[in-house]
């Protein structure tokens, strides 16, 4: 591929943890309940994900990795109301476009699998393999033809890091989904189908953060928060959803510290898992794609909700 479209797909992919999320967010869509993640170098030399989702028919597949293939909107109107975590049909073709890309998979009613492979944006062959039924994505030498965004990476500590907070993040947002990570070859998240969001916290954060948990049930927003007698020392125990798609925890930091008030004592802070519900029409997650952000149309603000909805657990929790 040209320059220009390696350096916009550079932009959709900014790094390890951006691939991984774009993957495992299509295994969700695709209805997994297992999602398995592997990484090497920190994700550099070896993504893998593999889903047992509704895999891909051999048509499918090849359609899969080209450019602009989305099987999940086919109408402009769709937009306003898209359901899936996906509707731009870009991540592939774009992880494809700075990597060697081979998409393995099966459908339910396939007799046996079928292989794809990209590499550096180009096709590069397709055959019939074994596959149970599912689908494997493997992304190798991630930036292999953008030697400069290569450059920028942190090490494979921090970039494995990140695709750990990533597929954490991504783990909360579904908790019925079980979710795997290894890294370098070693386990470094475990977590089976769980039955609710507390037992998913427990999972990924530990009991002493998920047993204290009070749970938040406003209109559009619930989840659970911790009490104002437990502080914690730090922001990490943040997260959000808005309509299922997992955002960027900081916007929404100010409207959780305004429902503390000052009742936590100085340097503690808050554990909120929540999920906001907003009529798909009022959301706008057709920003940037390699942000997490969405943005509510017309000035429209969940701040005051979340605000309201986590003071009303707070009360109800006794303080
Ligand atoms: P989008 O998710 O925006 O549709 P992607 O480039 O991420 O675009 O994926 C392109 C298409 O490939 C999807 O619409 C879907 O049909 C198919 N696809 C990708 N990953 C999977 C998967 N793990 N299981 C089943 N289908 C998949
Ligand atoms: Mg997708």
């Amino acid at each position: 591929p040209d320059v220009a479209h390696r350096i916009a797909a550079g932009e959709v992919i900014e790094r390890p943890a951006s691939a991984v999320k774009e993957l495992v967010e299509n295994s969700l869509d695709a209805g997994a309940s297992r999602v398995e993640v592997e990484i090497s170098s920190g994700g550099v030399s070896l993504i893998r994900v593999r889903d047992d989702g509704s895999g891909m028919t051999p048509e499918d597949a090849g359609r899969a990795v080209g450019r602009h293939a989305t099987s999940k909107i086919r109408s402009v109107d769709d937009l306003s109301r898209v359901n899936t975590l996906g509707f731009r049909g870009e991540a592939l073709h774009a992880i494809g476009a700075v990597s060697s890309l081979t998409l393995t998979t099966r459908p339910a009613d396939g007799e046996c699998g079928w292989r794809v492979r990209v590499l550096a944006g180009e096709p590069a062959g397709s055959g019939p393999t074994a596959h149970p039924l599912g689908t494997t994505v493997e992304v190798r030498d991630l930036f292999l033809n953008l030697p400069v965004r290569r450059g920028f990476l942190g090490t494979a500590r921090a970039e494995g890091n990140a695709v750990a907070r990533a597929v954490e993040a991504l783990a909360l947002s579904r908790p019925e989904v079980g979710f795997s990570l290894r890294a370098e070859g070693r386990p470094v998240l475990s977590l089976p189908p769980a039955a609710n969001l507390r037992e998913r916290v427990a999972q990924v954060h530990g009991l002493a953060v998920a047993g204290c948990l009070l749970p938040v049930s406003g209109p559009a927003v619930r989840g659970l928060v911790s009490p104002v007698s437990e502080g914690f020392p730090t922001r990490r125990y943040l997260h959000v959803t808005v309509n299922g798609r997992v955002v960027d925890p900081e916007s929404f930091a100010p409207a959780v510290a305004k429902a503390y008030a000052d009742l936590l004592p100085k340097g503690r802070h808050p554990a909120a898992f929540l999920r906001v519900e907003l009529d798909p029409e009022e959301v706008d997650v057709n920003v940037h794609p390699a942000k997490r952000a969405v943005r509510l149309r017309g000035g429209r603000s969940a701040y005051p909700l979340v605000v309201g909805a986590v003071r009303a657990a707070l009360e109800l929790g006794g303080r």
